[in-house]
Protein backbone atom coordinates (compact mmCIF):
# COMPACT_ATOMS: atom_id res chain seq x y z
CA UNK A 1 0.00 0.00 0.00
CA UNK A 2 1.29 3.35 -0.80
CA UNK A 3 1.85 5.85 2.20
CA UNK A 4 2.01 9.54 2.16
CA UNK A 5 5.92 10.55 2.55
CA UNK A 6 6.09 13.18 5.30
CA UNK A 7 8.80 14.43 7.65
CA UNK A 8 7.64 15.30 10.88
CA UNK A 9 10.73 16.81 12.05
CA UNK A 10 10.75 19.24 9.02
CA UNK A 11 7.72 20.81 10.26
CA UNK A 12 8.50 20.76 13.98
CA UNK A 13 12.05 23.09 12.37
CA UNK A 14 10.27 25.62 10.43
CA UNK A 15 11.26 28.62 11.22
CA UNK A 16 7.70 29.94 9.36
CA UNK A 17 4.99 27.79 9.18
CA UNK A 18 3.50 29.77 5.65
CA UNK A 19 1.00 26.57 5.25
CA UNK A 20 -0.83 28.20 7.70
CA UNK A 21 0.07 31.65 8.04
CA UNK A 22 -0.45 32.69 3.89
CA UNK A 23 -3.68 30.58 4.21
CA UNK A 24 -6.88 32.54 2.70
CA UNK A 25 -9.49 30.25 4.59
CA UNK A 26 -8.46 30.63 8.33
CA UNK A 27 -6.18 33.15 10.47
CA UNK A 28 -3.76 31.89 12.77
CA UNK A 29 -0.57 33.76 14.77
CA UNK A 30 3.20 32.47 13.61
CA UNK A 31 2.79 30.48 16.97
CA UNK A 32 -0.71 29.33 16.27
CA UNK A 33 -0.33 28.24 13.23
CA UNK A 34 3.02 26.14 14.04
CA UNK A 35 0.69 24.67 17.09
CA UNK A 36 -2.23 23.31 14.62
CA UNK A 37 0.15 22.53 12.09
CA UNK A 38 2.19 20.05 14.78
CA UNK A 39 -1.32 18.68 15.45
CA UNK A 40 -2.11 17.38 12.34
CA UNK A 41 1.58 16.36 12.18
CA UNK A 42 1.10 14.49 14.91
CA UNK A 43 -2.76 13.08 14.11
CA UNK A 44 -3.75 15.46 17.32
CA UNK A 45 -7.61 16.90 16.65
CA UNK A 46 -7.52 20.91 14.98
CA UNK A 47 -9.45 23.25 13.75
CA UNK A 48 -7.88 22.88 10.27
CA UNK A 49 -8.89 19.48 9.78
CA UNK A 50 -12.62 20.76 9.98
CA UNK A 51 -11.92 24.56 8.47
CA UNK A 52 -9.74 23.71 5.62
CA UNK A 53 -11.63 24.47 2.17
CA UNK A 54 -9.64 22.14 0.19
CA UNK A 55 -8.33 25.31 -1.94
CA UNK A 56 -4.84 23.21 -2.59
CA UNK A 57 -2.74 26.53 -1.68
CA UNK A 58 -0.65 25.03 1.27
CA UNK A 59 0.87 22.75 -1.01
CA UNK A 60 2.52 26.43 -2.81
CA UNK A 61 2.87 28.46 0.32
CA UNK A 62 5.08 25.26 1.71
CA UNK A 63 8.89 25.70 0.62
CA UNK A 64 9.70 23.06 2.57
CA UNK A 65 8.46 19.81 -0.11
CA UNK A 66 6.33 18.53 3.51
CA UNK A 67 2.88 18.55 1.35
CA UNK A 68 0.99 20.06 4.06
CA UNK A 69 -3.04 19.55 1.96
CA UNK A 70 -1.85 16.21 1.47
CA UNK A 71 -1.60 15.29 4.76
CA UNK A 72 -4.38 17.30 5.73
CA UNK A 73 -6.39 15.03 3.61
CA UNK A 74 -4.74 11.86 5.51
CA UNK A 75 -5.84 13.00 8.67
CA UNK A 76 -9.37 13.76 7.85
CA UNK A 77 -10.11 10.34 6.03
CA UNK A 78 -8.25 8.36 9.32
CA UNK A 79 -10.24 10.27 11.34
CA UNK A 80 -13.79 9.82 9.47
CA UNK A 81 -14.16 13.39 8.81
CA UNK A 82 -16.01 14.22 5.60
CA UNK A 83 -15.60 17.63 3.86
CA UNK A 84 -19.06 17.16 1.93
CA UNK A 85 -21.97 15.38 2.77
CA UNK A 86 -21.66 11.54 2.40
CA UNK A 87 -23.72 11.27 -0.77
CA UNK A 88 -21.34 13.71 -2.60
CA UNK A 89 -18.24 12.36 -1.53
CA UNK A 90 -19.91 8.81 -3.19
CA UNK A 91 -21.15 10.51 -6.27
CA UNK A 92 -17.65 11.94 -6.89
CA UNK A 93 -16.19 8.39 -6.52
CA UNK A 94 -18.91 6.84 -8.57
CA UNK A 95 -18.98 9.08 -11.22
CA UNK A 96 -15.55 9.28 -11.95
CA UNK A 97 -15.23 5.05 -11.45
CA UNK A 98 -13.45 3.18 -14.38
CA UNK A 99 -16.29 1.52 -16.18
CA UNK A 100 -14.14 0.39 -19.32
CA UNK A 101 -15.52 3.50 -21.41
CA UNK A 102 -12.38 5.38 -22.41
CA UNK A 103 -11.37 6.19 -25.78
CA UNK A 104 -7.88 5.98 -27.60
CA UNK A 105 -6.87 7.91 -30.73
CA UNK A 106 -3.82 6.47 -33.03
CA UNK A 107 -1.86 6.26 -30.41
CA UNK A 108 1.70 7.09 -30.42
CA UNK A 109 5.05 7.77 -28.54
CA UNK A 110 3.43 11.10 -27.34
CA UNK A 111 -0.27 10.97 -26.50
CA UNK A 112 -2.34 14.08 -25.10
CA UNK A 113 -4.38 13.15 -22.27
CA UNK A 114 -7.79 14.83 -22.22
CA UNK A 115 -8.49 13.50 -18.94
CA UNK A 116 -12.07 12.86 -18.43
CA UNK A 117 -13.23 16.41 -19.41
CA UNK A 118 -14.94 16.34 -23.03
CA UNK A 119 -13.82 19.78 -23.52
CA UNK A 120 -9.98 19.09 -23.73
CA UNK A 121 -10.00 17.48 -26.78
CA UNK A 122 -11.95 20.14 -28.50
CA UNK A 123 -8.96 22.37 -27.12
CA UNK A 124 -6.55 20.04 -28.36
CA UNK A 125 -7.24 20.67 -31.88
CA UNK A 126 -6.34 22.61 -34.85
CA UNK A 127 -2.50 23.62 -35.99
CA UNK A 128 -1.22 23.90 -32.31
CA UNK A 129 -1.59 20.52 -31.74
CA UNK A 130 -1.62 19.27 -35.69
CA UNK A 131 1.16 16.58 -34.73
CA UNK A 132 -0.86 15.00 -31.11
CA UNK A 133 -4.14 15.66 -31.95
CA UNK A 134 -5.29 12.18 -33.33
CA UNK A 135 -2.74 10.18 -30.64
CA UNK A 136 -4.85 10.78 -27.27
CA UNK A 137 -6.50 9.16 -24.20
CA UNK A 138 -9.82 9.89 -22.69
CA UNK A 139 -11.69 8.97 -19.74
CA UNK A 140 -11.82 7.70 -16.45
CA UNK A 141 -9.05 4.85 -17.24
CA UNK A 142 -6.58 7.93 -17.86
CA UNK A 143 -8.09 10.00 -15.10
CA UNK A 144 -6.11 11.73 -12.53
CA UNK A 145 -7.90 11.35 -9.02
CA UNK A 146 -6.63 14.29 -7.93
CA UNK A 147 -10.35 15.19 -7.39
CA UNK A 148 -10.77 12.92 -4.31
CA UNK A 149 -8.51 14.91 -1.85
CA UNK A 150 -11.23 17.87 -1.86
CA UNK A 151 -12.98 14.88 -0.78
CA UNK A 152 -11.15 13.60 1.85
CA UNK A 153 -10.69 10.37 0.17
CA UNK A 154 -6.85 10.03 -0.30
CA UNK A 155 -7.66 5.98 -0.36
CA UNK A 156 -9.35 6.21 -3.60
CA UNK A 157 -6.33 8.13 -4.98
CA UNK A 158 -4.10 5.43 -3.49
CA UNK A 159 -6.09 2.73 -5.09
CA UNK A 160 -7.21 4.31 -9.13
CA UNK A 161 -3.59 6.24 -9.51
CA UNK A 162 -1.53 3.37 -9.98
CA UNK A 163 -4.21 1.78 -12.68
CA UNK A 164 -4.25 4.86 -14.05
CA UNK A 165 -0.14 4.58 -14.35
CA UNK A 166 -0.18 0.70 -15.28
CA UNK A 167 -3.05 1.52 -18.14
CA UNK A 168 -0.39 4.42 -19.57
CA UNK A 169 2.51 1.35 -19.49
CA UNK A 170 0.96 -0.58 -21.44
CA UNK A 171 0.01 1.80 -23.94
CA UNK A 172 3.74 2.14 -24.23
CA UNK A 173 3.62 5.96 -24.54
CA UNK A 174 7.29 8.14 -23.55
CA UNK A 175 5.97 11.39 -23.28
CA UNK A 176 1.83 12.52 -22.09
CA UNK A 177 0.92 16.32 -22.59
CA UNK A 178 -1.74 16.68 -19.85
CA UNK A 179 -3.95 19.06 -20.80
CA UNK A 180 -4.96 19.50 -17.92
CA UNK A 181 -3.04 21.09 -14.50
CA UNK A 182 -4.69 18.74 -12.04
CA UNK A 183 -3.44 15.48 -14.17
CA UNK A 184 0.08 17.37 -14.71
CA UNK A 185 0.31 17.62 -10.98
CA UNK A 186 -1.03 14.55 -9.97
CA UNK A 187 1.93 12.76 -12.47
CA UNK A 188 4.49 15.59 -10.90
CA UNK A 189 3.85 15.96 -7.02
CA UNK A 190 1.21 14.08 -5.94
CA UNK A 191 2.85 10.35 -7.28
CA UNK A 192 6.15 11.33 -6.17
CA UNK A 193 4.94 12.41 -2.77
CA UNK A 194 3.39 8.61 -2.65
CA UNK A 195 6.09 6.86 -4.03
CA UNK A 196 4.58 6.25 -6.81
CA UNK A 197 6.75 5.53 -10.27
CA UNK A 198 5.54 7.31 -13.44
CA UNK A 199 6.71 5.08 -16.71
CA UNK A 200 6.76 8.37 -18.79
CA UNK A 201 7.04 12.15 -19.11
CA UNK A 202 4.58 14.27 -18.38
CA UNK A 203 4.70 17.47 -20.38
CA UNK A 204 2.69 20.80 -19.35
CA UNK A 205 0.58 21.48 -22.31
CA UNK A 206 1.69 25.28 -21.72
CA UNK A 207 5.06 23.98 -22.32
CA UNK A 208 4.12 22.14 -25.44
CA UNK A 209 2.51 25.31 -26.51
CA UNK A 210 5.41 27.76 -26.35
CA UNK A 211 7.18 25.31 -28.53
CA UNK A 212 4.95 25.48 -31.12
CA UNK A 213 3.90 28.99 -31.09
CA UNK A 214 8.17 29.23 -31.79
CA UNK A 215 7.06 26.99 -35.08
CA UNK A 216 4.20 28.82 -35.46
CA UNK A 217 5.92 32.26 -35.39
CA UNK A 218 5.35 34.02 -38.60
CA UNK A 219 1.19 33.21 -38.36
CA UNK A 220 1.01 35.34 -35.37
CA UNK A 221 -1.07 38.54 -35.17
CA UNK A 222 -0.51 40.46 -31.71
CA UNK A 223 -3.95 40.37 -30.47
CA UNK A 224 -3.57 43.46 -28.63
CA UNK A 225 -5.48 42.82 -25.79
CA UNK A 226 -5.56 43.19 -21.75
CA UNK A 227 -6.93 40.15 -20.01
CA UNK A 228 -7.15 39.23 -16.53
CA UNK A 229 -6.31 35.44 -15.28
CA UNK A 230 -8.21 32.80 -13.53
CA UNK A 231 -5.62 30.57 -11.58
CA UNK A 232 -7.08 27.19 -10.91
CA UNK A 233 -6.43 25.62 -7.47
CA UNK A 234 -4.35 22.36 -9.11
CA UNK A 235 -1.78 25.05 -10.64
CA UNK A 236 -1.20 25.13 -6.73
CA UNK A 237 0.46 21.68 -7.03
CA UNK A 238 2.92 23.02 -10.29
CA UNK A 239 3.75 26.54 -8.99
CA UNK A 240 6.77 26.42 -11.35
CA UNK A 241 4.38 26.48 -14.08
CA UNK A 242 2.52 29.65 -13.14
CA UNK A 243 4.62 32.13 -14.89
CA UNK A 244 4.41 30.23 -18.41
CA UNK A 245 0.57 32.00 -18.61
CA UNK A 246 2.32 35.48 -19.05
CA UNK A 247 5.07 33.71 -21.80
CA UNK A 248 2.48 32.25 -23.62
CA UNK A 249 -0.01 35.64 -23.43
CA UNK A 250 3.37 37.94 -24.18
CA UNK A 251 4.19 35.80 -27.24
CA UNK A 252 1.01 36.74 -29.04
CA UNK A 253 0.59 40.61 -27.54
CA UNK A 254 -1.50 39.93 -24.83
CA UNK A 255 -1.18 41.64 -21.12
CA UNK A 256 -2.15 40.53 -18.23
CA UNK A 257 -3.23 42.80 -15.75
CA UNK A 258 -2.41 42.68 -12.22
CA UNK A 259 -5.29 42.54 -9.59
CA UNK A 260 -5.63 41.59 -5.80
CA UNK A 261 -6.79 37.77 -6.41
CA UNK A 262 -3.74 37.12 -8.40
CA UNK A 263 -0.59 34.55 -8.25
CA UNK A 264 -0.08 33.39 -4.45
CA UNK A 265 -3.12 35.40 -3.72
CA UNK A 266 -5.52 33.80 -6.56
CA UNK A 267 -9.12 32.64 -5.69
CA UNK A 268 -10.39 29.15 -6.29
CA UNK A 269 -13.45 29.14 -8.85
CA UNK A 270 -15.57 28.46 -6.13
CA UNK A 271 -17.84 25.67 -6.82
CA UNK A 272 -15.64 22.80 -5.42
CA UNK A 273 -16.04 25.09 -2.22
CA UNK A 274 -19.98 25.27 -2.97
CA UNK A 275 -19.81 21.53 -2.20
CA UNK A 276 -17.73 21.72 0.84
CA UNK A 277 -18.95 25.40 2.50
CA UNK A 278 -21.79 25.72 1.10
CA UNK A 279 -23.36 28.31 -1.34
CA UNK A 280 -22.83 31.24 0.93
CA UNK A 281 -18.67 30.97 0.63
CA UNK A 282 -18.94 29.75 -2.22
CA UNK A 283 -20.63 33.10 -3.58
CA UNK A 284 -18.51 34.83 -1.41
CA UNK A 285 -15.23 33.80 -3.49
CA UNK A 286 -17.04 34.11 -6.78
CA UNK A 287 -17.99 37.78 -6.14
CA UNK A 288 -15.33 39.18 -4.77
CA UNK A 289 -13.10 37.27 -7.31
CA UNK A 290 -15.32 38.50 -10.02
CA UNK A 291 -15.81 42.03 -8.45
CA UNK A 292 -11.76 42.01 -8.72
CA UNK A 293 -11.79 41.14 -12.35
CA UNK A 294 -13.91 43.43 -13.30
CA UNK A 295 -12.32 46.10 -11.80
CA UNK A 296 -8.98 46.07 -13.26
CA UNK A 297 -10.89 47.05 -16.64
CA UNK A 298 -9.93 43.83 -18.87
CA UNK A 299 -11.56 42.89 -21.80
CA UNK A 300 -11.17 39.19 -21.33
CA UNK A 301 -10.77 36.82 -18.70
CA UNK A 302 -8.41 34.16 -19.25
CA UNK A 303 -8.81 30.43 -17.59
CA UNK A 304 -6.86 27.60 -17.60
CA UNK A 305 -8.82 24.87 -16.46
CA UNK A 306 -12.09 24.17 -18.23
CA UNK A 307 -14.29 23.62 -14.70
CA UNK A 308 -13.24 27.30 -13.62
CA UNK A 309 -14.18 28.15 -17.02
CA UNK A 310 -17.97 26.37 -16.50
CA UNK A 311 -18.30 28.17 -13.28
CA UNK A 312 -17.11 31.33 -13.64
CA UNK A 313 -18.30 32.04 -17.27
CA UNK A 314 -21.21 33.38 -16.40
CA UNK A 315 -20.57 35.87 -14.07
CA UNK A 316 -17.77 37.19 -15.90
CA UNK A 317 -19.59 37.77 -18.87
CA UNK A 318 -22.32 39.46 -16.42
CA UNK A 319 -19.39 41.43 -15.25
CA UNK A 320 -18.39 42.82 -18.59
CA UNK A 321 -15.95 40.71 -19.13
CA UNK A 322 -15.20 37.82 -22.00
CA UNK A 323 -14.20 34.43 -20.88
CA UNK A 324 -11.76 32.67 -22.82
CA UNK A 325 -9.49 29.50 -22.94
CA UNK A 326 -6.01 30.41 -23.28
CA UNK A 327 -6.00 27.78 -25.97
CA UNK A 328 -8.22 29.68 -27.53
CA UNK A 329 -6.55 32.90 -27.34
CA UNK A 330 -3.57 31.18 -28.62
CA UNK A 331 -5.74 29.48 -32.23
CA UNK A 332 -7.21 33.58 -32.56
CA UNK A 333 -3.82 34.88 -32.81
CA UNK A 334 -2.97 32.64 -35.56
CA UNK A 335 -6.26 33.09 -37.02
CA UNK A 336 -7.74 29.91 -36.61
CA UNK A 337 -10.27 31.41 -34.60
CA UNK A 338 -12.01 34.60 -34.58
CA UNK A 339 -11.46 37.62 -32.13
S1 LIG B 1 4.05 22.11 6.00
FE1 LIG B 1 5.80 23.26 5.22
S2 LIG B 1 5.37 25.41 5.74
FE2 LIG B 1 4.03 24.11 7.01
S3 LIG B 1 5.17 23.83 8.91
FE3 LIG B 1 5.61 22.06 7.62
S4 LIG B 1 7.48 22.66 6.53
FE4 LIG B 1 6.64 24.55 7.39
S1 LIG C 1 -5.84 23.67 1.47
FE1 LIG C 1 -6.27 25.88 1.47
S2 LIG C 1 -7.84 26.15 3.06
FE2 LIG C 1 -6.85 24.17 3.42
S3 LIG C 1 -5.23 24.62 4.91
FE3 LIG C 1 -4.34 24.62 2.84
S4 LIG C 1 -4.37 26.81 2.29
FE4 LIG C 1 -5.83 26.56 3.99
Amino acid sequence: MYALKHEENVCATCPSPDCLLKCQYMEFSKEDAHKEIMKVVRGEDSVVLKDCTTCYACEEYCSRGNHPYYLICERREEKGILTAPRPITNQWINMTEMQGKFMTGSVEDTVMSCCMLPELKKLGSGDIFAEIESSFVFGAEFMCPAVHTHFAKPSVIKERLPKVLERYKGLGVKKVVCMHDECYGTFTSIAPAYGMEVPFEPVYYMDYILERLKDLKERIRPLGLKVVYQRPCSNRLIPDKFPLVEKILGKIGVEVLNRTYDGENCLCCGDIVRAICGYQAADDIQKRNVDDMAASGAEYCVFNCPFCQSALSDKVSKAGLKPVHIIDLCKMAIGEKEV
